[in-house]
């Protein structure tokens, strides 16, 4: 029996939505002026890492995708499906949790999901479009 070279188990997950069709409609950034993005974060363990503030400036590419605060994770916290609808000026902000997919290394040589846990309020500041400004 042959047996393929490239058959490897991959047990990961794969949560990845691949749609079709154009990224992000640049025009609809115009009219937002940034966004404001707070992740607290909320770890079982004994260190919960510090609040984090981010404010992004959609005319400028935004990219809401921020690593996980723990130095030995690979993972991040993906907004960028949550953010979405505030750039289309569907929603002013947006809020949930939202978990690290990542994996870190806590005792050296086995790795461990790290399943930190955040929870996220997005806020998008819209520009005023009344009125000439000095
Ligand atoms: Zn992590």
């Amino acid at each position: 029996m042959l047996r393929s070279p490239t058959a490897t188990p991959s047990p990961t997950t794969h949560r990845h939505s691949t749609r079709p069709g154009p990224k992000i409609r640049r025009l609809d950034f115009l009219s937002v002026e940034h966004i404001r993005v707070e992740l607290r974060f909320a770890a079982s363990a004994s260190s919960v890492p510090a609040a984090q503030r981010h404010a992004l400036y959609p005319p400028a590419p935004a990219y809401f995708e921020f690593a996980c605060p723990f130095g030995d994770c690979d993972g991040a916290f993906d907004l960028n499906g949550v953010a979405s609808p505030l750039l289309m000026n569907s929603n002013p902000q947006a809020n949930g949790t939202i978990q690290c997919s990542g994996s870190r290394t806590c005792s050296g040589m086995t790795r461990q999901p790290c399943n930190l846990r955040a929870d996220y309020w997005i806020t998008a500041q819209y520009q005023a479009s009344s009125g000439p400004k000095g």
